[in-house]
């Protein structure tokens, strides 16, 4: 029996995914990188954006020709086009998927499963499936022994409520999960070899504020940076205003904890950021930057901007360019506004700003991001770098830096998964390309066969 995930959207959607592929796999399901030879069909959608809404229909669509020949498969809807509320619309819109499961929950289409071949369900059975929900992560077996990297999510939902995000409506509440049930989490990763960890949250710096015990990301931080074996740790994504010194400090202080910090500012013009209902103004984020870049020097720091949000003028757009122009970030993820279903946005604020004039300002952010990251990554010509070897690409290994720079570098060695010292000698806006020094010491580092 065979399983195919298309995955879509964020990071979250990733570890999600691969949370299906563990269920799958422990109930005897292999991975198909042929959709067409699947037993089980899961796509795993993202509604950010309208783009991203019309291509899980597309996807959809294009699986109705493969039920129809084949009604023994299975079709599992999963991720933020479902959400957390039932939607009956969907089910009469796709009578072709049998499954609609909410976002990070594999239960539905493992249920499903197992009722399918009700008859045969014994105490086994039964056993298996607590196994399943209660257990530890197992990788897909594809993954396993490769996977250097993992995601893991720590705050589930979101209770913010920006007045452009469908996320909210469609994740759920905010919740935390239990610190002793993600140490686990990263100790069971471990032991299949990962090295490296993201713990992942819509406002991952609200961590624990849904705890009386007063646990905060700082603490998960301590707890992950305890657990032997684990080499880097990251955390995304920030919101401004949970930033505090406390977090800042842990990041400076614990030396697994990479340099690198991604904390959206979305507008650069405070009329933008209050109708986006983000709670900060610009100066407030201008502080921010400082107070990050003074406590964690040299640390890679992103950002997310939204183009175009209803009503936003030429001169405000102005003010996002000069703010990015000024603070020279590492990274900004660029968005054309998108009008999302029940936002507030969508429901009070005309769309108003023209598609052209939209692309016009992405452009315009774009090739000014592009200059910035070319000069910040030529700052990095004639270093030595450490790099966390991900995989090998096109015939060079791939790995990132402490502060997520990616880099390709070419080495006869096996270095899946080791730290290496590299020299970088080339930096374009989005890469690096290095070669290794000191080889000897990696190579003594690498286990006997
Ligand atoms: N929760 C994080 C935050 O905003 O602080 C980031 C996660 S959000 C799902 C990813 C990004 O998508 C946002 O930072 C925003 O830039 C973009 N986004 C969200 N809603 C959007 C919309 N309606 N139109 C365009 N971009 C949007």
């Amino acid at each position: 029996m065979k399983y195919h995930i298309w995955t879509a959207g964020c990071q979250m959607n990733v570890a999600d995914s691969q949370r299906v592929a563990s269920a799958l796999e422990r109930l005897g399901y292999t991975a198909s990188a042929d959709i067409e030879q699947a037993d089980v069909i899961v796509l795993n959608t993202c509604v950010v954006r309208q783009s991203a809404e019309d291509k899980a229909y597309g996807r959809l669509q294009s699986l109705k020709p493969l039920k129809a020949r084949n009604p023994d498969l299975v079709i599992n809807l999963m991720g933020c086009l479902v959400g957390v509320k039932d939607n009956p619309r969907l089910r009469e819109v796709f009578p072709h998927v049998d499954v609609f499961s909410p976002p990070s929950d594999p239960s539905p289409l493992i249920e499903h499963l197992l009722l399918k071949d009700a008859h045969d369900v014994d105490r086994a059975e039964t056993e298996r499936r607590h196994a399943i929900m209660d257990g530890e992560l197992q990788l897909p077996r594809e993954q396993r022994g490769r996977t250097v990297s993992a995601f893991i999510p720590v705050v589930y939902g979101c209770s913010h409520a920006c007045s452009y995000c469908v996320i909210p409506y469609r994740r759920g509440v905010e919740y935390s999960r239990p610190l002793a049930e993600v140490v686990a989490e990263v100790r069971a990763l471990v032991r299949q070899d990962v090295r490296e960890v993201t713990l992942l949250g819509q406002i991952v710096d609200r961590y624990g504020k849904d705890f009386d015990n007063g646990e905060t990301l700082s603490t998960l931080l301590r707890a992950v940076h305890a657990v032997e074996g684990i080499q880097r740790i990251r955390f995304l994504t920030s919101h401004p205003n949970w930033m505090n010194a406390e977090l800042l400090d842990t990041v400076a202080e614990l030396p697994k904890v990479c340099e690198h910090i991604e904390v959206p500012v979305q507008a650069g013009d405070d009329e933008i950021l209050r109708r986006m209902k983000r709670g900060y103004s610009v100066g407030d984020y201008r502080r921010l930057i400082d107070r990050i870049r003074d406590r964690i020097p040299n640390t890679s720091i992103a950002t997310d901007i939204i183009v175009g949000f209803p009503g936003e003028t030429e001169a405000q757009f102005r003010r996002t360019y000069d703010l990015l122009d000024e603070l020279r970030l590492d990274v900004a993820h660029l968005a054309r506004y998108s009008p999302r279903p029940d936002t507030v946005s969508a429901r009070r604020m005309p769309d108003d700003v023209p598609e052209e004039e939209k692309m016009r300002r992405f452009r315009a952010l774009e090739t000014l991001q592009a200059e910035i990251a070319t000069e910040i990554n030529a700052g990095y010509r004639d270093r030595t770098v450490e790099v966390l070897v991900e995989e090998k690409h096109r015939g060079r290994w791939k790995g990132r830096t402490r502060t997520n720079k990616l880099v390709f570098f070419d080495s006869e060695a096996d270095l899946l998964g080791k730290l290496v010292p590299v020299r970088v000698e080339w930096s374009g806006p989005w890469s690096l390309i290095a070669s290794p020094v000191d080889i000897a010491q990696v190579h003594a580092d690498l286990p006997t066969p």
